[in-house]
């Protein structure tokens, strides 16, 4: 199976108190699902879990067949609430320290210097590649953490409530930016959003969690979505 692939997922932090229990859930490659649900329902620890970040789960996370368990197997992009930006370091430095990470050899210098540049103006961002995270506006900071998610070209990206923060000129304006960036770089995207019009415009599906994690969750189809 090609994509993201989640069989029985289980997540137990503290025993006898599960975050997630016995999840299913196919994303095909190169599609965009939102993800809504009760908070406490599980999405956090999901994103995590696929990220590495969470190890102790049973069940499978694999991508394109391959299990997600071993580290570095996918290259994933995660975009957190908070941006996780380096405050220490500049927005370009951010970025380029991202990528080097990920690229391991792959590009020369001058590549990644031209991917930085047409990373930020593509995010509208370009003349804050020498400022720091904490001198710029939450909306800019987030603008910052996207372009530095696409910039290390992911197979998988996962976004929890990025943009939740904001307020709603700002967010209508990255999520535009956002989504048509994601076209021209469709990368395989779990987006989870508490804004049912979030989820409607930027997922072609929408997952929605159940409150009672025995449930599974239920997948809409969103005719809304055209790209
Ligand atoms: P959501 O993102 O949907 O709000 P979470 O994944 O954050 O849900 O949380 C799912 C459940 O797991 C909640 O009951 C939460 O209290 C619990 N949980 C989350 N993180 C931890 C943790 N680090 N330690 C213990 N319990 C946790
Ligand atoms: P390190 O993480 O290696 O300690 P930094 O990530 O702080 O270093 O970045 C310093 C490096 O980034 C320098 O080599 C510098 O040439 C390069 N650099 C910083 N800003 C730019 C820029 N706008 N264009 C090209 N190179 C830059």
């Amino acid at each position: 199976n090609k994509g993201l692939e989640i069989n029985s997922l289980t997540v137990e932090y503290q025993e006898g108190h599960l975050a997630l229990e016995q999840m299913d859930l196919c994303l095909p490659e190169h599609s965009i699902y939102t993800m809504i649900g009760p908070s406490g329902c599980g999405k956090s620890t999901l994103l995590r879990a696929i990220a590495g970040l969470v190890q102790s789960y049973t069940g499978e996370i694999k991508f394109n067949d391959q299990s997600l368990r071993k580290q570095g197997t996918a290259l994933i992009g995660l975009v957190p609430q908070n941006y996780g930006l380096l405050p220490w370091k500049t927005v370009h430095s951010n970025i380029r320290m991202a990528m080097r990470i990920s690229d391991s050899g792959r590009h020369t210098k001058g590549q990644q210097e031209q991917q930085i540049t047409s990373w930020l103006t593509a995010m509208g961002i370009a003349d804050l590649a020498q400022r720091y995270p904490l001198s710029l506006s939450g909306g800019q900071q987030q603008r910052v953490a996207i372009a530095r998610a696409f910039a290390i070209l992911p197979e998988i990206m996962l976004l929890d409530e990025p943009f939740s923060a904001l307020d709603a000129i700002t967010r209508e304006e990255i999520q535009t930016i956002f989504l048509e960036n994601w076209i021209s770089h469709p990368t395989t995207t779990l987006f989870v959003t508490h804004d049912v019009e979030e989820a409607i415009l930027l997922g072609e599906k929408i997952v929605v969690m159940p409150s009672n994690k025995e449930e599974p969750p239920v997948i809409i189809d969103n005719p809304v979505f055209q790209i």
